[in-house]
């Protein structure tokens, strides 16, 4: 029975709550610290048999984030705030001798980096300290993560290619909305493209690239569009065999037709501008204006589909399997009050932080989700509301 300290309030946070207080038998108290206490109030009184403690909390002070750990003493730590908070918890962790979750690499503010740099540098300090960090435990990076070890373990001998897909069928009836914080999903969706191709990354201009993939379930056919995301990165690393990786989502005409207007008018602009007098950056007062994600979970309705795609060989044979989930967004705010794109990301940080109370999942040291067993991980994660389907067939070229 362990205790857990997760902080950030928002839209995942919320779901994380829900799940660790429906697993009483692995988490045995529930704190929940954010920058507006009042936000960790309301989810806790959506809990019901379990009591959730409440605390404000500034994530990028250090020395109040150890105050914190040390009050609560908890067994692990969820990070589910925003990503520039990601070093500063690391950091509290390792002064406290706490283990770590989080589900999006570091970033600075300054500049839309996507990479495992910064954190891949605390591994020996985590190790010498014998303490460990879990990098990356959501959907995509996480769950996609997960799939590709399972191909590499039960259905390829060699991975030679990998199409991570990911959709959002859903639909909230808003004119503009992102599904998860505004700032930091447009910063990723107009970040330079970048493939991995023959050992070297190829980049290209953000969503240039465009293929129609037909999703499994009566979902059908939708435009997806070639993006830079971050578990390429350590997926490439770690199965070196990958040639050719490449992510992709899909994207309405009307979202990038908004896209690309707020990017033309210099709204989606990261650096500072002055404006009567004061400093303000582009995004963060579009964040302010957009819909606030958490308020599109009672409009959605619909799917999200993620999966991968591996190609490779199995007995010297050319092979191809299609490893994917699908969740209800309706069904997900039914049960935690929240859209599918915050479930899907909150239930394998919960999953995460469960292999590693366990023991299932624990080494010193800071790792990425590929380098532990696939197979147990999956089998929390089916359970806990997010089951997944292995196909093998032969799907075409991306
Ligand atoms: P939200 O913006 O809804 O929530 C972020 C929360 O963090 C808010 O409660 C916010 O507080 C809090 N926070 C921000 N800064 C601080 C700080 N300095 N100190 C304390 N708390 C702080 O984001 P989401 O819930 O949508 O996303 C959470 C994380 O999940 C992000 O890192 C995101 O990138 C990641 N993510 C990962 C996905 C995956 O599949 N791997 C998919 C989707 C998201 P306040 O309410 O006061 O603003």
């Amino acid at each position: 029975m362990s205790k857990v300290l997760i902080v950030g309030a928002g839209g995942v946070g919320r779901v994380v709550v829900h799940k660790c207080a429906q697993r009483k038998d692995i988490f045995s108290a529930i704190t929940l610290a954010s920058r507006t206490k009042s936000k960790c109030d309301e989810i806790a009184a959506e809990i019901k048999d379990v009591t959730v403690k409440t605390v404000q909390v500034d994530a990028d002070n250090v020395p109040a984030l150890v105050a914190l750990i040390q009050q609560e003493q908890p067994q692990l730590l969820i990070n589910v705030a925003l990503p520039y908070q990601d070093l500063t918890i690391m950091d509290a962790c390792l002064e406290t001798g706490v283990d770590y979750l989080d589900t999006a690499n570091y970033e600075p503010h300054e500049t839309a980096k996507f990479e495992y740099s910064w954190q891949w540098a605390y591994h020996d300090r985590f190790k010498e300290q014998g303490v460990m960090a879990l990098l990356g435990s959501g959907f995509d990076p996480g769950v996609t993560n997960v799939f590709t070890a399972l191909a590499a373990k039960k259905y390829l001998d060699v991975i030679e290619e990998l199409d991570i897909i990911d959709a959002n069928a859903g639909n909230h009836g808003q004119p503009f909305a992102t599904n998860f914080n505004p700032e930091i999903n447009i910063r990723e969706i107009t970040a330079t493209c970048r493939h991995w191709e023959n050992g070297q990354w190829v980049e290209s201009a953000p969503l240039t690239t465009k293929r129609v993939f037909d999703f499994p379930e009566g979902i059908g056919p939708m435009n997806i569009y070639r993006l830079y995301h971050e578990e390429m990165e350590s997926l490439v690393k770690h199965i070196p065999t990958i040639k050719k990786a490449q992510f992709w989502m899909t994207f309405s005409d009307n979202y990038l037709k908004h896209l690309e207007v707020l990017q033309n008018v210099g709204m989606t602009r990261i650096d500072e501008v002055e404006f009567q007098g004061q400093k303000i950056v582009p995004i963060q007062f579009l964040k302010a204006l957009l819909p606030d994600p958490a308020s599109l979970g009672p409009l959605t309705k619909g799917k999200t589909c993620i999966g991968v795609i591996a190609r490779g060989t199995k007995d010297g044979q050319r092979k191809q399997v299609y490893i994917y989930n699908i969740c209800d967004h309706e069904a997900c705010y039914q049960e935690t009050n929240s859209q599918a794109i915050s479930y899907t990301t909150g239930v394998p940080a919960v999953v995460g932080g469960i292999m590693m109370v366990t023991g299932q999942w624990h080494a010193p040291g800071v790792w990425n989700m590929e380098q532990f067993d696939p197979e147990v991980f999956l089998a929390e994660l089916g359970p806990m509301g997010l089951p997944h389907r292995v196909v093998e067939g032969e799907w075409p070229e991306l």
